[in-house]
């Protein structure tokens, strides 16, 4: 293991030695980390060295894997009852005296459900993280539920599972897969790897892969068949779990963990927008989860609170969340909901006091942890020093939300170029500067992540009495659209929010160009007046936003006016062109 400070020591136990490395303080609480299928330890190099700052890890190579001898003969040698022999093996070695945090993920996942629902580990175990990789036991009886009882949905997901599951029969045959892993697949397989679930080239997999997927061939034939003609009944886990699902797993549907409290009653769900290799494609993350439940199951007193407990807390708990514009209106709600969900939020508004005032209560509804910082999103160099400085003080960003933006009225004859500037400064400009300095550090971190610009239904709707605005507006709806095609391949993605009249400050503060000061307050006042009477909540635009993130939407119109203006600017845009000539009564 390349890892600095990895101190690495043998354990013998039923015929085989494995291999072991540690990490990190012994006397901190141990956390082990269980590689799957083809892997070897090696597979958590990056969340390792990530949790070794924080905890005692311990990695080891699963028989026949990696370092690790192969049992012989290898027929029988593989089955869970073994793999269950190795660990308490493992745990007596490296922390004989207290339980450990146990983390799976794949294979490594599939033997953590069976070492936290066995009765001869209680007591050894102290928290259970899975990722990708569901209880043979489980998947037997949700199988078998299926069958009994199919109905249409139910059918359908069996269907899909079994899709998915082509590479499990494959692994049943005799000696194909031995052969292919160790000619052709298994040199192909790290640029696969790379090419396919974006995997990043480097020190992974090792050189050990064909031999530890040949022998690893037997984990499949040792245990699939036997566990899903009988699987156990009595498949409780004993400890609390954390369920880690990646939502492009293109192995495991996430349906396998429907009703899963039955059987694990202390469960915290997650989810990630990621494909299976998750320790490689999402260290941070995963680190932090981790991290964050080790913790809470490790401090003395009551049951820990759960971080966050809105709609999306599964999903957003702990991320990093940077909001503009968050002193009021959609930004404020919008910092709010991403609080509520558990999100650690950074609160940016050129308003420094009404920006802390929104940190303060994001840490009241649920926020781990919430910054206020003044920045005017039109100053370059005032975002270059934001990024620098989120990025050295709370970490890369997960979610950007570009949102902070001003109004102007009136005709395009009556705007002065000064005004142009001022509008596009900070609607357009803004949305740039947040767009490359925060996005250019979510790329070069290579984990993901993802990006919402707040436009507006004026993006596609014409009108003769907001040309600056509109024209703003439409620059980031297609700029938008332009950096989502373009970020796809990193797996950030890009959403437009376009809110159609919602009731915030905005009116009070927007300029109509062309008239005097007594008229502009008295057209600011009497806007004003209109969008409170429409009464559309900013909250309801933060759900929106929320939503579009979790299933990474491209354009997403809210409020009715704004859904039924994009749906003519589609399919009767003759219609908005004469409505756009219509005097505004303001
Ligand atoms: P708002 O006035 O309530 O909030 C906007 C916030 O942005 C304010 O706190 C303001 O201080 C901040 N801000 C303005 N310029 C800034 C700058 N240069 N740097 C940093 N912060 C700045 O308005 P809102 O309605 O919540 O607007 C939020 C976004 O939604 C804007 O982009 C707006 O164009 C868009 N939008 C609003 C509506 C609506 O009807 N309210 C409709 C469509 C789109």
């Amino acid at each position: 293991m390349t890892v600095a400070g990895a101190r690495e020591r043998r354990v013998r136990t039923g015929g085989v030695e494995l291999c072991v490395v540690e990490l990190g303080e012994t006397g901190r609480p141990t956390v082990v980390l269980v590689h799957g299928y083809p892997d070897s330890k090696e597979v958590w190099s990056e969340v390792a060295e990530r949790l070794a700052e924080h905890f005692h890890v311990v990695l080891y190579d699963v028989r026949g894997h990696g370092r690790s001898t192969a049992p012989a003969p290898l027929r029988g040698g593989f089955t869970l009852e073994k793999l269950t022999d190795d660990f308490l093996a493992v745990v007596d070695a490296v922390s004989p005296d207290r339980p450990v945090h146990l983390v799976g993920h794949d294979w490594g996942s599939v033997q953590g459900w069976e070492f936290a629902t066995v009765r001869r580990t209680e007591g050894r175990i102290a928290s259970f993280t899975s990722m990708s990789g569901p209880s043979l036991d489980h998947f037997g009886h949700w199988i078998k539920k299926r069958m009994s009882r199919p109905t249409p949905r139910r059918a359908a997901q069996l269907l899909g599972q079994g899709a998915k599951s082509w590479y499990v029969y494959l692994l049943h045959t005799p000696v194909l897969p031995e052969l292919a892993w160790r000619g052709p697949l298994g040199k192909r397989w790290p640029k696969m790897l790379e090419r396919v679930e974006k995997v990043p080239a480097g020190d992974y997999p090792t050189a050990s892969l064909p031999s530890d997927a040949a022998h690893g061939a037997w984990l499949y034939r040792d245990n699939v068949r036997a566990r899903m003609r009988r699987p156990r009944t009595d498949a409780y886990a004993h400890v609390p779990v954390q369920l880690i699902t990646p939502t492009g797993d293109v192995y495991l549907s996430e349906r396998l963990y429907d009703g899963l409290e039955l059987w694990a009653p202390d469960l915290l769900r997650r989810t990630l927008p990621a494909k299976h290799w998750v320790p490689r494609t999402r260290p941070d993350q995963l680190a932090a989860w981790i991290g964050e439940f080790v913790t809470a199951r490790e401090e003395p007193g009551p049951a820990p609170e759960r971080a966050g407990a809105g709609r999306y807390a599964d999903r957003f708990g702990g991320q990093l969340v940077l909001v503009t514009g968050a002193a009021s209106g959609i930004g404020r709600a919008t910092a709010f909901a991403f609080a509520e969900a558990g999100a650690r939020v950074v609160a940016v508004d050129r308003d420094g006091e009404g920006a802390a005032r929104t940190a303060d209560m994001a840490r009241l509804i649920g926020s781990p942890q919430a910054w206020g910082e003044c920045v005017d999103v039109s100053d370059e160099q005032a975002m270059e020093k934001l990024a620098t400085k989120v990025a050295a003080e709370y970490g890369i960003v997960d979610v950007l939300v570009n949102n902070a933006g001003i109004g102007l009225s009136g005709a395009f004859l009556d705007t002065t170029s000064e005004d142009w500037k001022k509008v596009l400064d900070v609607n357009l400009w803004g949305v740039i500067h947040g767009c490359r300095i925060f996005g250019k550090q979510m790329a070069e971190r290579g984990q993901g992540g993802h990006i919402v610009n707040t436009a507006s239904a004026a993006a596609y709707l014409p009108s003769k009495s907001l040309p600056a605005y509109s024209t703003s507006k439409a620059a980031v709806l297609m700029l938008s659209e332009c950096l989502r095609a373009e970020l796809a391949g990193r797996s950030i993605g890009v959403s437009a929010i376009c809110p159609g009249i919602v009731n915030t400050n905005i009116t009070s503060t927007a300029r109509f160009a062309g008239v005097d000061a007594a008229e502009e307050k008295r057209r600011q006042e009497r806007s004003s007046r209109l969008y409170g009477i429409r009464n559309f909540p900013p909250e309801k635009v933060a759900d929106a936003i929320l939503e579009a993130v979790v299933n990474n939407r491209a354009v997403v119109p809210v409020t009715p006016e704004s859904k039924g203006a994009r749906l003519l600017s589609r399919f009767a845009p003759g219609v908005l062109r004469t409505l756009a000539k219509l005097e505004p009564r303001l």
